[in-house]
């Protein structure tokens, strides 16, 4: 099917124009086999989380996040990097990432020839406590010899910032403070950083405001916004940030993920809702709707228990037409 035989391009039509520049094609990282499956509860077989990953790498997704090189004590959900890394079916052109939070993952890692390495860290001390039991300082720290790890074998290093937009123990985050932890990541050589909306508080005006002023201030840095869905700014977010000129974004499948630090940090947003939403704005993503629809409901749902956080596991594309009733129907009902 051509791009203009698509449903969503004939029920769009003549689309009408935002008053803003929005980019022509943005790349989406799909986080869902480790930023979402980290929190799942019941373990998930490890030959699911295989065909769940080269699934989603057949739909068009420019990058997924495999999984992460972390202690498996510290998240049992992920004890198995090593076999789903090596069970996957790399497709060329598609960009196979894992975290890996230190210089151990990294050995871990190094054995897999992943295309990109994702680090971690908190831009707020009270998260960083929490989370990794040192300030933020400490972990960037120790974050320098992982990236030189990388570097040395060719590795793209993408460094993120937790909190960035906002910290459930600090609220707002000073620019300066996010400046430091991006100006400190070049340093090392990172030239791709993730700002990152860990807890769901940003609002489009913030995002717009940040992602601006970063891009302004560190023109050789590519940025890609993390955002969740916790308070349903999710995607409103998206729209600010592709504003502000972002056109990298992290996005889960089914809406899976959290933040075990923040009592009711519902998901990511959802990649199915976000590749909706850029197919009714006619911005490309190379994404195929409707095989992520089937990865989400008949590959993600059946092994998470709980239903899925992403409207369109519910509802249908806005595209979609049904029958009108039949005026007996309707007296009769
Ligand atoms: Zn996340």
């Amino acid at each position: 099917m051509t791009d203009s035989d698509h449903p969503a391009r004939r029920y769009v039509g003549e689309r009408a124009r935002l008053p803003f520049e929005l980019p022509a094609r943005v790349q989406i990282n799909e986080v869902g086999p480790r930023d979402g499956f980290q929190l799942e509860k019941s373990l998930i077989p490890t030959d699911a989380k295989i065909k769940i990953v080269d699934a989603l790498s057949r739909t068009g997704v420019p990058s997924v996040q495999v999984t992460s090189f972390v202690r498996p004590d510290a998240v049992p959900q992920l004890k198995d990097a090593d076999e789903v890394m090596q069970g996957v079916s790399r497709l060329p052109g598609v960009e196979y990432a894992v975290l890996v939070p230190n210089l151990k993952g990294g050995l871990r890692a190094l054995a897999h020839q992943a295309d990109v390495w994702e680090t971690m860290l908190s831009v707020t001390d009270s998260h960083s406590r929490s989370n990794a039991n040192r300030n933020t300082a400490q972990a960037l720290d120790a974050l320098r010899d992982v990236v030189a790890l990388a570097h040395d074998h060719q590795i793209d290093v993408v460094g993120g910032m937790a909190t960035a937009l906002g910290c459930p123990f600090e609220g707002r985050v000073p620019y300066d403070r996010v400046a430091w932890v991006v100006a400190t990541y070049q340093d090392m050589g990172v030239r791709r950083v993730t700002i990152a909306d860990t807890v769901g508080v940003a609002d489009p005006a913030h995002v717009y405001a940040l992602s601006s002023r970063l891009r302004t201030d560190f023109p050789e840095t590519r940025f890609a916004l993390h955002l969740h869905d916790t308070r349903g700014l999710g995607l409103t977010n998206v729209l600010a940030g592709m504003t502000a000129g972002i056109v990298d974004f992290d996005s889960s499948v089914g809406g899976l993920g959290g933040c075990p630090f923040a009592p009711g940090a519902t998901g990511n947003i959802a990649t199915e809702d976000l590749v909706h939403l850029l197919m009714l704005l006619g911005v490309e993503t190379g994404v195929d709707l409707d095989s992520l629809l089937h990865i989400s409901r008949d590959l993600v749902a059946p092994v998470v228990d709980h239903p899925l956080e992403s409207q369109l596991s519910r509802a249908d594309p806005s595209w979609v037409l049904y029958p009108a009733p039949s005026s007996q129907e309707l007296n009769a009902g």
